[in-house]
């Protein structure tokens, strides 16, 4: 149940290795020292990793950038980002981004593929941590998105 934060962002990293270098995308993590070990579902923050980092790799141009972080906020809360250097989403499709089925553009959609639930799905898994998921855009600067997961369970049950 604890879980090396590095480690996870670097095995996310890994596994998307192969899709990334088709495009000549380089991935960075970048991990905060004080960050350490968490307290999460590995299996699902896993799958909003997958979905953020698919979302990365497809909305970005060749040679482009991807920058997964984790650092600790005031409240010790973990947060992590999965920055792009993307194509970016237009500031009007911001506030549906995280609807089911929403997707930004269908000519530009189609042709990647996909349902528009990835965004929805992820951020059904962090409200299930009793975390927030947000997302900031800029059209053809790129894309972050953070969630942040409290870690309350770690002071309550000092074993
Ligand atoms: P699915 O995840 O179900 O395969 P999808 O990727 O289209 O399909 P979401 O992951 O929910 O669906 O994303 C919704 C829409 O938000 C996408 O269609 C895309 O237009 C936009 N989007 C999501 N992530 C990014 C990103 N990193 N950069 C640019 N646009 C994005
Ligand atoms: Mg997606």
């Amino acid at each position: 149940r604890d879980t090396d934060v590095e480690e996870m962002l670097e095995e996310v990293a890994d596994r998307f290795s192969v899709q990334m270098r088709k495009k000549a995308i380089r991935a960075v993590v970048g991990v905060d020292k004080r960050v350490g070990k968490a307290i999460l579902d590995r299996d699902q923050i896993d799958q909003v990793l997958d979905n953020l980092v698919s979302n990365a790799i497809k909305y970005t141009l060749e040679g482009g950038r991807i920058e997964l972080s984790a650092r600790l906020q005031d409240n010790d809360a973990l947060a992590v980002s999965v920055k792009d250097s993307g194509i970016g989403i237009p500031k009007r499709d911001l506030s549906r981004i995280f609807d089911r089925f929403y997707r930004v553009d269908k000519a530009r959609s189609r042709e990647m593929g996909g349902t528009g639930l990835g965004l929805s799905i992820a951020r059904e898994m962090i409200k299930a941590h009793g975390g927030t998921i947000t997302l900031e855009s800029e059209p053809d600067v790129g894309t972050t998105v953070t969630f942040i997961l409290p870690q309350l369970q770690e002071k309550g049950e000092q074993s």
